[in-house]
C-alpha cells in the first residue's frame, strides 16, 4: 500500500537501511549527554542551515510535535495575547491553545481561497505576537512567503510564528520573514512520527530570556539553556534526530524541492480540472498549497474515488473535519516518487 496522506505520510526508502545503522552504530542507547550526541545534534542544526537555508543566528530546537509548539509559544513568549490568522482547523487547533494559557488570544479567520489582506489588517498593540499557519494541511491552503513579507514590513515591532508542519522541507522558508518556525517530522521530512523541530530567530531567543518564563519542563529558557551546549530539556527522540540527519544529508539543498514539487503539483492540478467529477478544493492559485493538494466532489464520488484508489494500492489522504465527506488530499511530498505521483495521476484522469 502506498500512502499518499498528508501526515504521518510516506517515509523515505532508505529509512530502513538507516534503522539498520542506527543499530549498528550504537545511536538506539546513546546518552543525550554524551559527546555522540551532542555532535549529532549540532551535525543537525547545521545540516538545517545547508540544506533548508536556516540563517546561521536562528536556533534549532527538538521537542515532541508541533502540537507541543503551540504551547511553549504561548507560554514562554507571548506576554499579553496572540494574534492568529487562519482559514482551517489546525489554525484553530493553534488560537484553542493559545486561548487556554493567555485567553486575550484572538484572531481572524478567512476563506481557503482568501488572501489575507494586509493594507486593511489592524491588530492591537497589546498584541505581542502574530500567529500563522503557512501551510493548513486540512484544507490544503497556504499563505505565499511575499505575503508575510508584508506582515513583517508592517508589523516590525511584533514577534512573528510560523506553523510549517507540512512545508519544512519541501518548499523554500524565507527564514528572515517570522521568528518562530517549528514543523514535525512525519510530513514533509519523509520520516515516522516523534519528533518536532522549533526554529528561533535571535529576536526569539532575547523574548525568551526576557520574559524569563520558568519551572516547567518545556520553559523556553530552559531548554535554550540546554541547547546551548547541544543537549535537550529530556532524554529526546535520538533515533528520529539520527534519522532527520541522514535524510537531510540526502537531500539537495531546498531550492530544488521546491521547483521540482512546484511543477509536478502544476501536473497534479491539471489533472485534476481535467477530470469529469473532480475538481479543485482552493480555486485560488495564489493561496493553493504546494505540498497537499485538496481535491473536492460529491460525497458519493469522493467515497467511490477513495475505495477504487484502495484497491489500486493507493490510500488517499481522508478530507479533514468538516471537509471529510466531500473532499480527499494528496500529499505532494519529496518522499513521494515522481513515477509513483504518474501511477495516481493515471488512476485519477478516468474520474
Ligand atoms: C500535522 C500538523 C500539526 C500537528 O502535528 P503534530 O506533530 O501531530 O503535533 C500542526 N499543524 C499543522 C499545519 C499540521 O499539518
Amino acid at each position: 500500500m502506498l500512502t499518499f496522506a498528508a501526515g504521518p505520510s510516506k517515509v523515505y526508502e532508505s529509512v530502513p537501511k538507516y534503522l539498520q545503522d542506527a543499530y549498528s552504530e550504537g545511536i538506539l542507547s546513546a546518552n543525550h549527554r554524551s559527546d555522540q550526541f551532542m555532535r549529532l545534534y549540532q551535525e543537525a542544526e547545521s545540516l538545517m542551515k545547508e540544506k533548508l537555508h536556516m540563517p546561521d543566528d536562528y536556533k534549532l530546537l527538538f521537542t515532541s510535535s508541533a502540537t507541543e509548539n503551540w504551547e511553549i509559544i504561548s507560554q514562554s513568549i507571548v506576554e499579553s495575547a496572540s494574534f492568529h490568522i487562519y482559514s482551517g482547523s489546525f489554525g484553530a487547533k493553534w488560537i484553542k491553545f493559545a486561548q487556554h494559557i493567555n485567553p486575550k488570544s484572538a484572531g481572524q479567520k478567512i476563506a481557503a481561497n482568501e488572501e489575507i489582506d494586509v493594507p486593511e489588517l489592524s491588530i492591537p498593540e497589546d498584541y505581542d505576537l502574530i500567529a500563522i499557519t503557512q501551510n493548513e494541511t486540512s484544507n490544503a491552503s497556504q499563505v505565499p512567503m511575499a505575503k508575510l513579507e508584508e506582515i513583517r514590513d508592517k508589523f516590525p515591532e511584533k514577534l512573528i510564528a510560523v506553523d510549517t508542519t507540512s512545508s519544512m522541507a519541501g518548499i523554500e522558508l524565507k527564514f528572515e520573514l517570522a521568528d518562530f518556525w517549528y514543523a514535525s517530522v512525519q510530513k514533509c521530512f519523509g520520516l515516522p512520527a516523534g519528533l518536532g523541530l522549533l526554529i528561533l530567530s535571535p529576536s526569539a531567543i532575547e523574548k525568551a530570556e526576557s520574559k524569563g518564563e520558568s519551572g516547567r519542563y518545556n520553559s523556553l529558557s530552559f531548554m535554550l539553556e540546554n541547547a546551548r551546549g547541544y543537549q535537550t530539556h529530556y532524554t529526546p527522540n535520538v533515533l528520529g534526530i539520527y534519522l532527520l540527519n541522514r535524510v537531510l544529508k540526502d537531500m539537495p539543498e531546498i531550492q530544488h524541492f521546491d521547483q521540482a514539487l512546484r511543477e509536478r503539483m502544476k501536473k497534479l492540478e491539471d489533472c485534476i480540472i481535467g477530470t469529469k467529477s473532480l475538481r479543485l478544493l482552493v480555486d485560488n492559485a495564489t493561496t493553493r498549497s504546494t505540498t497537499v493538494l485538496g481535491v473536492a466532489g460529491l460525497e458519493e464520488t469522493i467515497k467511490k474515488v477513495k475505495s477504487a484508489a484502495l484497491d489500486q494500492g493507493f490510500q488517499l489522504g481522508s478530507g479533514y473535519g468538516p471537509l471529510k465527506p466531500t473532499s480527499f488530499r494528496i500529499a505532494n511530498f519529496p518522499a513521494i516518487t515522481d513515477q509513483e505521483m504518474d501511477g495516481l495521476m493515471d488512476f485519477l484522469v478516468a474520474y
